[in-house]
Protein backbone atom coordinates (compact mmCIF):
# COMPACT_ATOMS: atom_id res chain seq x y z
CA UNK A 1 0.00 0.00 0.00
CA UNK A 2 1.71 3.71 -0.81
CA UNK A 3 1.58 5.76 2.32
CA UNK A 4 2.66 8.50 1.13
CA UNK A 5 4.07 11.08 4.49
CA UNK A 6 3.45 14.75 4.73
CA UNK A 7 5.31 15.55 7.32
CA UNK A 8 7.73 18.05 8.42
CA UNK A 9 8.69 19.00 4.75
CA UNK A 10 8.76 22.37 5.26
CA UNK A 11 11.15 24.52 8.02
CA UNK A 12 9.41 25.61 11.29
CA UNK A 13 9.32 29.38 11.32
CA UNK A 14 8.62 31.28 14.32
CA UNK A 15 7.38 35.21 13.97
CA UNK A 16 7.79 38.01 16.12
CA UNK A 17 5.98 37.70 19.33
CA UNK A 18 2.55 40.01 19.01
CA UNK A 19 2.78 40.59 22.81
CA UNK A 20 -1.28 40.78 23.11
CA UNK A 21 -4.51 38.44 21.78
CA UNK A 22 -4.84 38.52 18.65
CA UNK A 23 -8.49 37.98 19.06
CA UNK A 24 -9.70 40.06 21.74
CA UNK A 25 -6.70 42.33 22.33
CA UNK A 26 -6.18 41.23 25.84
CA UNK A 27 -2.57 42.47 26.54
CA UNK A 28 -3.06 42.24 30.53
CA UNK A 29 -3.15 37.89 30.67
CA UNK A 30 -0.84 35.27 30.03
CA UNK A 31 0.05 34.59 26.10
CA UNK A 32 0.33 31.78 24.46
CA UNK A 33 2.21 30.72 21.26
CA UNK A 34 -0.38 30.69 18.17
CA UNK A 35 -0.04 27.39 15.62
CA UNK A 36 -0.97 29.74 12.48
CA UNK A 37 -2.34 26.35 11.00
CA UNK A 38 -3.12 23.93 13.51
CA UNK A 39 -0.26 21.59 14.54
CA UNK A 40 -2.48 18.16 14.00
CA UNK A 41 -2.54 19.91 10.37
CA UNK A 42 1.25 19.60 10.24
CA UNK A 43 1.23 23.52 10.32
CA UNK A 44 4.97 24.90 11.35
CA UNK A 45 4.35 28.81 11.30
CA UNK A 46 4.51 30.05 14.50
CA UNK A 47 3.12 33.05 16.21
CA UNK A 48 4.53 33.74 20.03
CA UNK A 49 2.93 35.91 22.70
CA UNK A 50 -0.28 35.81 20.32
CA UNK A 51 -3.31 34.54 22.30
CA UNK A 52 -5.31 34.81 25.83
CA UNK A 53 -6.11 31.22 27.27
CA UNK A 54 -9.73 32.36 27.25
CA UNK A 55 -9.71 32.78 23.54
CA UNK A 56 -7.23 30.10 22.91
CA UNK A 57 -9.80 27.50 24.51
CA UNK A 58 -12.33 28.59 21.58
CA UNK A 59 -10.20 28.61 18.82
CA UNK A 60 -9.13 25.00 20.38
CA UNK A 61 -12.96 23.87 20.43
CA UNK A 62 -13.45 24.24 16.47
CA UNK A 63 -10.05 22.71 15.49
CA UNK A 64 -9.93 20.22 17.31
CA UNK A 65 -13.78 19.89 15.70
CA UNK A 66 -12.34 19.85 12.36
CA UNK A 67 -9.32 17.83 13.27
CA UNK A 68 -11.12 14.85 14.48
CA UNK A 69 -13.48 14.89 11.35
CA UNK A 70 -10.05 14.52 9.17
CA UNK A 71 -8.36 11.69 10.96
CA UNK A 72 -9.11 9.08 9.56
CA UNK A 73 -8.32 10.27 6.34
CA UNK A 74 -5.12 12.58 7.41
CA UNK A 75 -4.11 9.35 9.32
CA UNK A 76 -4.44 6.81 6.43
CA UNK A 77 -2.06 9.49 4.64
CA UNK A 78 0.20 9.38 7.09
CA UNK A 79 -0.13 13.26 8.03
CA UNK A 80 0.84 12.64 11.68
CA UNK A 81 -0.67 13.49 14.92
CA UNK A 82 0.57 16.04 16.98
CA UNK A 83 1.04 13.30 20.12
CA UNK A 84 2.10 9.85 18.64
CA UNK A 85 0.70 7.72 21.85
CA UNK A 86 -2.88 9.35 21.60
CA UNK A 87 -3.04 8.41 18.11
CA UNK A 88 -6.17 5.79 17.89
CA UNK A 89 -6.11 3.12 15.57
CA UNK A 90 -9.66 2.90 14.87
CA UNK A 91 -12.17 5.05 13.55
CA UNK A 92 -16.23 5.04 14.16
CA UNK A 93 -17.85 5.19 10.72
CA UNK A 94 -21.88 5.15 9.88
CA UNK A 95 -23.16 2.90 7.82
CA UNK A 96 -26.78 2.41 5.92
CA UNK A 97 -28.50 -0.22 5.03
CA UNK A 98 -31.00 1.32 2.89
CA UNK A 99 -33.49 0.64 6.10
CA UNK A 100 -31.06 1.62 9.17
CA UNK A 101 -28.25 3.00 9.93
CA UNK A 102 -24.92 1.46 12.46
CA UNK A 103 -22.15 2.25 13.46
CA UNK A 104 -18.68 0.01 12.87
CA UNK A 105 -14.85 0.41 14.07
CA UNK A 106 -12.51 0.61 11.09
CA UNK A 107 -8.61 0.06 11.18
CA UNK A 108 -6.66 3.03 9.89
CA UNK A 109 -5.91 1.27 6.96
CA UNK A 110 -9.34 0.48 5.84
CA UNK A 111 -10.47 4.13 6.11
CA UNK A 112 -10.82 5.10 2.79
CA UNK A 113 -8.94 8.35 1.03
CA UNK A 114 -12.04 10.74 1.11
CA UNK A 115 -11.90 14.21 2.12
CA UNK A 116 -14.79 16.75 2.33
CA UNK A 117 -14.04 20.33 2.14
CA UNK A 118 -16.30 23.15 1.72
CA UNK A 119 -16.01 24.67 -2.27
CA UNK A 120 -17.30 28.31 -2.02
CA UNK A 121 -18.28 31.23 -4.57
CA UNK A 122 -16.34 34.49 -3.91
CA UNK A 123 -16.85 35.99 -0.91
CA UNK A 124 -19.70 38.51 -1.38
CA UNK A 125 -17.69 42.00 -0.19
CA UNK A 126 -16.19 41.19 -3.62
CA UNK A 127 -18.80 39.58 -5.49
CA UNK A 128 -21.35 42.73 -4.26
CA UNK A 129 -24.00 40.22 -4.10
CA UNK A 130 -27.20 40.11 -1.68
CA UNK A 131 -28.01 36.99 -0.60
CA UNK A 132 -25.36 33.83 0.38
CA UNK A 133 -24.78 30.82 -1.78
CA UNK A 134 -23.68 28.04 0.02
CA UNK A 135 -21.28 26.89 -3.03
CA UNK A 136 -21.03 22.86 -2.50
CA UNK A 137 -18.80 20.33 -0.74
CA UNK A 138 -15.48 19.29 -2.61
CA UNK A 139 -14.65 15.82 -2.49
CA UNK A 140 -11.31 13.99 -2.84
CA UNK A 141 -11.79 10.24 -3.18
CA UNK A 142 -10.05 7.59 -4.15
CA UNK A 143 -12.33 5.12 -6.15
CA UNK A 144 -10.24 1.85 -5.63
CA UNK A 145 -10.55 2.63 -1.80
CA UNK A 146 -14.51 3.27 -1.87
CA UNK A 147 -15.24 0.15 -3.80
CA UNK A 148 -12.81 -1.84 -1.06
CA UNK A 149 -14.72 -0.44 1.59
CA UNK A 150 -18.10 -1.28 0.32
CA UNK A 151 -16.89 -4.99 -0.14
CA UNK A 152 -15.62 -5.08 3.30
CA UNK A 153 -18.27 -3.55 4.93
CA UNK A 154 -21.38 -3.60 2.93
CA UNK A 155 -24.22 -1.04 2.88
CA UNK A 156 -25.32 1.08 0.35
CA UNK A 157 -24.34 4.42 2.13
CA UNK A 158 -21.23 5.25 4.52
CA UNK A 159 -20.73 8.52 6.23
CA UNK A 160 -16.83 8.82 7.31
CA UNK A 161 -16.84 11.99 9.16
CA UNK A 162 -18.80 15.22 9.85
CA UNK A 163 -17.91 18.50 10.51
CA UNK A 164 -20.43 21.90 10.20
CA UNK A 165 -19.16 24.60 7.35
CA UNK A 166 -19.50 27.07 10.25
CA UNK A 167 -16.08 25.19 11.70
CA UNK A 168 -14.83 24.98 9.03
CA UNK A 169 -15.14 29.08 8.40
CA UNK A 170 -13.97 29.67 11.76
CA UNK A 171 -10.87 27.59 11.55
CA UNK A 172 -9.96 29.33 7.68
CA UNK A 173 -11.06 32.48 9.35
CA UNK A 174 -8.59 32.02 12.29
CA UNK A 175 -5.54 30.60 10.05
CA UNK A 176 -5.90 33.82 7.42
CA UNK A 177 -6.75 36.26 10.64
CA UNK A 178 -3.36 34.86 12.08
CA UNK A 179 -1.04 34.85 9.17
CA UNK A 180 -1.99 38.56 9.05
CA UNK A 181 -0.18 39.16 12.21
CA UNK A 182 3.00 36.94 10.60
CA UNK A 183 3.28 38.20 6.85
CA UNK A 184 2.92 41.80 6.98
CA UNK A 185 4.83 44.34 9.35
CA UNK A 186 2.61 45.04 12.50
CA UNK A 187 3.16 48.83 11.93
CA UNK A 188 1.52 47.67 8.74
CA UNK A 189 -1.37 45.78 9.63
CA UNK A 190 -2.49 48.54 12.40
CA UNK A 191 -3.72 50.93 9.34
CA UNK A 192 -6.06 48.14 8.64
CA UNK A 193 -9.70 48.05 10.04
CA UNK A 194 -9.19 44.10 11.07
CA UNK A 195 -12.83 42.01 10.74
CA UNK A 196 -12.34 38.91 11.54
CA UNK A 197 -11.81 38.99 15.61
CA UNK A 198 -15.34 38.81 16.78
CA UNK A 199 -16.56 35.74 14.59
CA UNK A 200 -13.41 33.97 15.24
CA UNK A 201 -13.88 34.23 19.11
CA UNK A 202 -18.00 34.09 18.89
CA UNK A 203 -18.82 32.16 15.68
CA UNK A 204 -21.53 34.97 15.26
CA UNK A 205 -21.72 37.27 12.45
CA UNK A 206 -21.63 37.07 8.12
CA UNK A 207 -19.02 35.22 7.97
CA UNK A 208 -19.94 34.25 4.11
CA UNK A 209 -19.48 38.16 3.35
CA UNK A 210 -15.59 38.01 3.63
CA UNK A 211 -15.11 34.18 3.25
CA UNK A 212 -15.08 32.37 0.25
CA UNK A 213 -13.64 30.37 -2.74
CA UNK A 214 -11.59 30.80 -5.59
CA UNK A 215 -12.94 30.94 -8.86
CA UNK A 216 -10.85 27.94 -11.09
CA UNK A 217 -10.31 24.06 -10.26
CA UNK A 218 -6.76 23.77 -8.78
CA UNK A 219 -4.28 21.13 -9.45
CA UNK A 220 -2.48 19.19 -6.81
CA UNK A 221 0.94 20.45 -5.82
CA UNK A 222 4.02 19.80 -3.74
CA UNK A 223 3.51 21.73 -0.53
CA UNK A 224 0.43 20.04 1.87
CA UNK A 225 -0.92 23.69 2.43
CA UNK A 226 -0.81 26.69 0.46
CA UNK A 227 -1.23 30.51 2.21
CA UNK A 228 -0.24 33.70 0.62
CA UNK A 229 -1.35 37.48 1.76
CA UNK A 230 -1.92 40.13 -1.00
CA UNK A 231 -3.71 43.60 -0.88
CA UNK A 232 -6.44 43.97 -3.61
CA UNK A 233 -6.96 47.92 -4.75
CA UNK A 234 -10.50 49.20 -5.07
CA UNK A 235 -11.88 52.49 -6.23
CA UNK A 236 -11.99 53.70 -2.67
CA UNK A 237 -10.19 50.83 -0.17
CA UNK A 238 -8.05 48.27 -0.22
CA UNK A 239 -8.48 45.04 0.89
CA UNK A 240 -6.46 42.49 2.81
CA UNK A 241 -6.48 39.30 1.37
CA UNK A 242 -5.69 36.06 2.48
CA UNK A 243 -5.26 33.07 0.06
CA UNK A 244 -5.23 30.03 1.72
CA UNK A 245 -5.70 26.12 0.48
CA UNK A 246 -5.85 23.33 2.85
CA UNK A 247 -4.98 20.38 1.63
CA UNK A 248 -3.34 21.61 -1.66
CA UNK A 249 -1.25 18.28 -2.27
CA UNK A 250 -4.77 16.56 -2.52
CA UNK A 251 -6.28 19.01 -5.05
CA UNK A 252 -8.63 20.57 -2.52
CA UNK A 253 -10.20 24.08 -3.56
CA UNK A 254 -8.64 27.56 -2.43
CA UNK A 255 -10.53 30.18 -0.03
CA UNK A 256 -10.27 33.78 0.18
CA UNK A 257 -10.37 34.97 3.20
CA UNK A 258 -10.86 38.97 3.53
CA UNK A 259 -8.68 39.85 6.70
CA UNK A 260 -8.99 43.36 6.60
CA UNK A 261 -9.93 46.67 5.27
CA UNK A 262 -8.80 50.36 4.71
CA UNK A 263 -9.31 53.70 3.19
CA UNK A 264 -7.29 54.19 0.04
CA UNK A 265 -3.92 55.92 0.44
CA UNK A 266 -3.61 58.99 -1.95
CA UNK A 267 -0.86 57.95 -4.62
ZN1 LIG B 1 -8.22 36.79 23.72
Amino acid sequence: MDRPSYEVNVAEFRYEPVGHCIYCGDSSSFLTLEHIIPLNLVGHLKLPKASCSVCQKVTHAFETEFAKATRGFRYRLGIKARKPKKRVHVHTVTINDGHRKREIQIPTEDFPKLLSIPELVLPRILTGASDNDLGRIWNGVDLRDMRAFADRYGGQEATFAKYDVATFLRLVAKVAHAYAYAAIPRSELSSYNLLLGDFIRTGEGDPLYLIGGGRQQLDKVKDLHQIELLTLERSTDELLVCRLRLFAALGAPEHHVVVGIREKREA
